[in-house]
């Protein structure tokens, strides 16, 4: 479903992808993890073009990311993807935000977007809130929106880049319980978190990065009990 083949990628002279190759096939779960800035947020984002990559190739389902001739806006509407800050659209009720994509890029009928949004609203537990404004819910609730929203798209797989580090401790597993339903449902998806007890419940693998480097991509059950590099060792004992 996702294949990254020696994706290299610079910010200038820096360079903070360094041939990274792996690959996410259809139903699996990875999950991304690694130090500040080793590069998670940058390799998520080259999946469906919101950064731009220099050497190197990837193919979401059959398409050809970097290339030119692809449509990265059609491609981004097939893909769901959930960052760090909800990104909710404040002036919009829930309602409003659920719908809107499905109308202006779909092209659904407001009635037929509002149907589908509604159903997956319903699925985070937030129906009551569809007429309520982003700013009136919790941080938990807007994230459980954002996801409701995504799913609205019928996304062939979701990307999800920290997705519960911005909220309160209380929130963060009805976030996880969400993405934990999805897993096991047979979403395929990619997801950069420190959660590991998420990672442990339903990752098929797990990509460790360092300095811009995938150096560990393997079963999760490996990469828990059996670390090859002193980096990866490093890193799950200060955050288990
Ligand atoms: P975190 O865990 O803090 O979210 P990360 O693993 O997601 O970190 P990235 O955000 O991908 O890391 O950043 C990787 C490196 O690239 C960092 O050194 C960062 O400073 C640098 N970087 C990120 N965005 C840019 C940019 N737009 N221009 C220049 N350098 C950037
Ligand atoms: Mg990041």
């Amino acid at each position: 479903m996702i294949t990254l083949n020696n994706v290299s990628k610079w910010y200038g002279q820096f360079q903070v992808l360094t041939d990274c190759s792996t690959q996410v096939a259809k139903g699996e779960v990875v999950v991304v993890c690694g130090p500040s800035g080793s590069g998670k947020s940058t390799l998520i984002k080259t999946v469906n073009g919101l950064e731009p990559f220099q050497k190197g190739e990837i193919i979401v389902d059959g398409i050809s990311v970097g290339d030119p001739k692809t449509n990265l806006s059609k491609l981004r509407a097939r893909i769901g993807m959930v960052f760090q800050n909800f990104e909710l659209f404040p002036h919009l009720t829930i309602r409003q935000n659920l719908t809107l994509g499905q109308v202006k890029v779909l092209g659904r009928s407001e009635d037929e977007a509002t149907e589908r949004g509604l159903k997956y609203l319903d699925r985070v537990g937030l129906l009551n809130q569809k007429d309520k404004f982003p700013g009136q819910l919790s941080g938990g609730q807007q994230q459980r929106v954002a996801i409701a929203r995504a799913l609205s798209m019928d996304p062939i797989a979701m990307l999800f880049d920290e997705p519960t580090s911005a909220l309160d401790p209380e929130m963060i597993n009805e976030v996880l319980d969400v993405m934990v339903g999805l897993a096991q449902e047979g979403m395929t998806m990619m997801v950069v978190t420190h959660e590991m007890g998420f990672a442990k419940k339903v990752a098929n693998r797990i990509v460790f990065m360092d300095k811009g480097v995938i150096v560990e991509d393997c079963p999760k059950d490996d990469f828990f009990t059996n670390a090859r590099s002193d980096r990866a060792r490093d890193f799950l004992a200060k955050i288990i």
